[in-house]
């Protein structure tokens, strides 16, 4: 979980679900974080993240808010409360006289970690409202500032996973009539996942997978190893002695146990490690030549681009013996869309595979999905059901009976997929 360090909570009281989904917790520093004076809200951002990550001993998110007049830009920005509490409505009357009403009010959202600051913007434009009678004489900002209507100048989220609208509806729950703030979650929740990756503990970072104890208790390793013991032997030996259909130094290809359409496939690493998050740096690009082959083998054979997905678990250094989870990609010819089916999950968009590294870090472990178009996404992996992406393409094929390996081995597709790909594998 990842602090968001506020001492007015009651700001944050209508995006409670938002949190929740983002794995945020409201808790109010123990002393009063800094307010620089400053006009630059990175400066005063920064100084506070800064603060905040010295108080609790650990990065932490904090937020800023102000109004900006257009007419004396940057002013009064971070400043605002103490600026318009102080000119109270007459003062402000004054201030706008014979110049422009419109206004801008932002809101900004930090971390401080490795020597620098991150954040995120939600903004909204609009003007300032002098007519308006103004009960509060605190002059409350809400019933002074009027919004433009829904959709105009809207500010652009930052570079993160374009494919996903933000969710946050904080300015409908009534409220919030600002939505700079629900605009800021938005903005962070692009990159929340990554965040909470890259600001977990260190020591999570290292927890090595079986290194004491290679393969204990493996399915796959004991295959691996003499095939006549193994899970495979006893359930398929009389039909089919053997089901590999490539391997090299690193990697092992072969139709899986649960073979629910033909040309499903897992790649495995022949080294015992708990998910491909812990992947030597250097395997990756063995790794991309190699799923390059087996898409282009079940391309010619099923007409598909395949979809390729992992479930990696979490580190549990916990239980002090080794894991009995072996890494392996499951790769199956469908052509099913699972994104719309995570999309209220925590995820970042990926490129190389290589990108799977950060998730050695996920506390919950994680998905990893590629697409039939190629695109890839790592999922947070909390609470996820038992074989979710094989439920998802097994019900949207129609065959939902089958998601579960035990309840159908597909013992003929398992044959099939075998006699068509062995040998047919050339990276
Ligand atoms: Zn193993």
């Amino acid at each position: 979980m990842l602090t968001l360090a506020t001492s007015n909570p009651a700001k944050y009281a209508p995006f409670a679900r938002d949190l929740e989904r983002m794995g945020l917790v409201i808790e109010p520093p123990a002393q009063p974080l800094p307010e620089l004076q400053s006009l630059n809200f990175a400066e005063t951002l920064a100084a506070k993240a800064r603060a905040a990550a010295l108080l609790f001993g650990r990065p932490v998110l904090v937020d800023d808010s102000g109004l900006v007049l257009e007419a004396y830009a940057p002013f009064p920005g971070p400043l605002t409360s103490t600026v318009l509490g102080s000119l109270g409505a007459p003062g402000l009357r004054r201030l706008l006289a014979g110049t422009s009403d419109r206004a801008v009010m932002e809101c900004h959202l930090g971390c401080w970690f490795n020597g620098a600051l991150r954040f995120w913007t939600g903004s909204v434009h609009g003007r300032i409202d002098l007519a308006r009678p103004c009960l509060d004489p605190r002059m409350a900002l809400s019933d002074l500032f009027i919004p433009d209507p829904a959709g105009a100048g809207e500010t652009p989220r930052p570079p993160g996973d374009a494919g996903q609208p933000p969710s946050l509806k904080g300015s409908s729950t009534g409220q919030s009539p600002l939505p700079h703030r629900a605009r800021a979650l938005a903005a962070l929740e692009a990159d929340v996942f990554e965040l909470h990756l890259e600001t977990a503990p260190a020591e999570t970072d290292s927890a090595p997978p079986c290194a004491t104890r290679p393969g204990y208790d493996c399915p796959f390793c004991a295959e691996f190893e003499d095939d006549n013991l193994s899970t495979f032997a006893g359930i398929m030996g009389e039909r089919l002695p053997r089901r590999i259909v490539y391997e090299d130094e690193h990697f092992v290809v072969m139709p899986p146990l649960g073979e629910f359409m033909e040309g499903g496939l897992l790649l495995l690493t022949r080294e015992h490690i708990l998910s491909f998050a812990h992947l030597p740096p250097a395997r990756f690009d063995h790794l991309e030549r190699l799923l390059q082959a087996i898409q282009r083998a079940l391309v010619k054979c099923w007409g598909a681009v395949p979809l390729v997905f992992e479930h990696g678990p979490a580190p549990d250094s916990s239980k002090g013996v080794c894991c009995v989870d072996h890494a392996h990609l499951n790769i199956f010819p469908a052509t099913v869309r699972v994104q719309p089916h995570l999309a209220g999950r925590m995820h970042f968009s990926l490129g190389a595979l290589a990108g799977l590294a950060k998730l050695r870090r996920a506390e919950f472990g994680y998905l990893f999905v590629q697409e039939n178009d190629g695109s890839r996404h790592a999922y947070d992996g909390r609470e996820v059901p038992t074989q979710l992406v094989r439920r998802i393409i097994a019900t949207q094929l129609g065959i939902p009976e089958r998601w579960h390996w035990r309840d159908y081995l597909g013992q003929d597709e398992l044959v099939a997929t075998y006699n068509a790909l062995k040998g047919q594998i050339c990276p």
